[in-house]
């Protein structure tokens, strides 16, 4: 029974964890911190329960595969349900959209805003689903380990004009500029520039509306906890507060791991779900073929990064959605200081997570608990010491929403807390702090991607973010499909 370490307990690392162990591997799953999740990590404090990161559920055949193909059933182990409106979209001047799959609401808004876009947004529907079709059904979750296999895909990536930007093509269909805002934005949510990734990117459109945007019950960390449960189930281990400090290799394969405390683990292959720079940087630093790996990656664009308000409040607000975008005043020009800096912008644009307003038992009675994301440059954009910073730029958004959307919010305050670019970098291992790894664009996406299985180090294999196809739960779910299909094919 080959034996492996999976360096990493994100999505990805728990799902081929699953996958391995469901196919006779005997798993070692290691993580960092003390609980798994990777980016959705859960906080508690003072009664209010806070999923960190990823709270837009998306394809949920994904993670049923892995409940699947190890005879279990999905049901048994989380409930997940849908939300509706998938998100409530605010501008300053008080326009609002609500963003669903119910086709009557979504088409009465958009004849309202503006009737010329209707047939627009059919076409650009058409459009969407073909890429879908051709970019995530079938294209979602195969390794691209040479370039043959990109000239292979080649005429259909060209024919979709997938060397356009998502907002060029959601603008070649639809006219209105805040409606071209509600159909763009979503490569945000993977790390993705909406003026510069691949319009293979509007595939994440036909991708909400065909399963819906769900929730799980007890929040994202409930989905995590099955899927851990799921992998113990079936046999595997689960090493918590055990970081891998070094990954050892003789004759150019794998040979071992060795955990911080200084325990070694021979394994017959390592599936690293850690940050991809991490990986070849630090856990084999004394490897030559990975330091030149290093330094290809180092010269790669990262994603930005993210600052993450976590907040509870002693207050009921009923009028709000699950999901909310809050446009900020200003959107291409601030999306490219996000992206480019050189410097952190005045003004933002917020993701707001209210998960009570489906689950009132993730705060305590009469309380709502929320977060408030902003999308910020990365520590190589723009070196901020946030350890200064943070408190104040927490309070610059409590204070506008207070102001704007939440009346009453800082007199009502029970408990806010935040995680900054710094905390990405120190506590997930995170390159430059990005949020999503590799930024999705055409020229670091597929074959140009960091590879699931390393071309040089036998045996050496990655999962998540990093590698193909990318960010994103069903993303990294993918990689995971990916990476274990080559797995397989080498140890069967
Ligand atoms: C705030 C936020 C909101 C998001 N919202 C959404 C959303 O709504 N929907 C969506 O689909 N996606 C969302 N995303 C993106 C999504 O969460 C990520 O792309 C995905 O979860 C990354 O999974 P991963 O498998 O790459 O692993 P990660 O989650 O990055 O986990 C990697 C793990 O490796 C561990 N690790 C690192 N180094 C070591 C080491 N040396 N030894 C042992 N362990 C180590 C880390 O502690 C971590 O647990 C969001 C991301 C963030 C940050």
């Amino acid at each position: 029974m080959p034996k492996v370490a999976v360096i990493g307990s994100g999505f990805g690392g728990l799902a081929i964890a699953i996958r391995l162990q469901a196919n006779g591997f005997d798993v070692h799953l290691f993580e960092k911190r003390d609980r798994p999740g990777g980016r959705a990590y859960v906080y508690e404090q003072q009664g209010f329960t806070f999923d960190a990161g990823p709270t837009v559920i998306t394809d949920p055949s994904c993670l049923e595969e892995l409940f699947t193909l190890s005879n279990r059933n999905i049901a048994d182990y989380v409930t997940l349900e849908p939300i509706q409106p998938f998100y409530r979209l605010y501008w300053e001047d008080g326009y609002q959209f609500d963003y669903t799959n119910d086709d009557d609401l979504l088409y009465n808004q958009i004849k309202r805003k503006n009737p010329d876009d209707e047939d627009g947004y059919r076409r650009f529907l058409a459009y969407t689903e073909e890429v879908f079709e051709e970019g995530y059904l079938k294209l979602g979750h195969v390794p691209f380990l040479d370039f043959r296999s990109m000239l292979q895909a080649a005429p259909q990536l060209i024919r979709l004009q997938s060397y356009r930007s998502v907002y060029s093509m959601v603008a070649k269909f639809i006219k209105d500029e805040q409606l071209r805002q509600a159909f763009s934005f979503h490569t945000l949510l993977v790390g993705g520039n909406p003026f510069t990734t691949s319009a293979i990117y509007t595939l994440i459109h036909p991708l909400e509306r065909k399963w819906g945007v769900l929730f799980a019950r007890g929040g994202t960390g409930a989905l995590v906890q099955g899927l851990a449960k799921l992998f113990q189930d079936l046999g595997g281990s689960l090493h918590l507060e055990q970081p891998i400090q070094h990954i050892q290799t003789s004759n150019g394969a794998i040979a071992n791991v060795i955990t911080n405390s200084g325990e070694k683990y021979d394994v017959d292959l390592v599936v690293s779900n850690a940050d991809v720079v991490h990986t070849y940087d630090r856990l084999l630093s004394d490897n030559p073929i990975a330091a030149q790996t290093t330094r290809q990656l180092k010269r790669k664009r990262f994603s930005p990064s993210l600052f993450v308000t976590y907040f509870g409040v002693k207050k009921i607000y009923d009028n709000l959605c699950h999901h909310s975008i809050l446009f900020g005043p200003r959107y291409k020009d601030l999306i490219g200081e996000i992206y480019n800096g050189p410097d952190l912008a005045d003004d933002f644009s917020l993701y707001l997570h209210a998960p009570s307003v489906t689950d009132p038992s993730l705060a305590p009675d009469g309380c709502m608990t929320f977060y408030a994301l902003s999308p910020v440059p990365n520590l190589g954009t723009t070196d901020i010491d946030w350890a200064q910073f943070g408190e104040t730029y927490q309070n610059k958004i409590l204070d506008y929403l207070d102001q704007r959307y939440l009346p009453g919010l800082k007199e009502n305050l029970v408990t806010a807390s935040h995680f900054s670019p710094t905390d990405f970098k120190t506590e997930l291992n995170a390159h430059l702090g990005s949020a999503f790894s590799l930024e999705p664009i055409l020229t670091q996406s597929a074959y140009f991607r960091p590879h699931n299985r390393d071309a040089n180090i036998k045996g050496l294999y990655i999962v998540g973010a990093g590698t193909h196809p990318g960010a994103g739960i069903p993303g990294v779910v993918g990689s995971a499909k990916a990476t274990a299909g080559l797995i397989i094919e080498d140890f069967k």
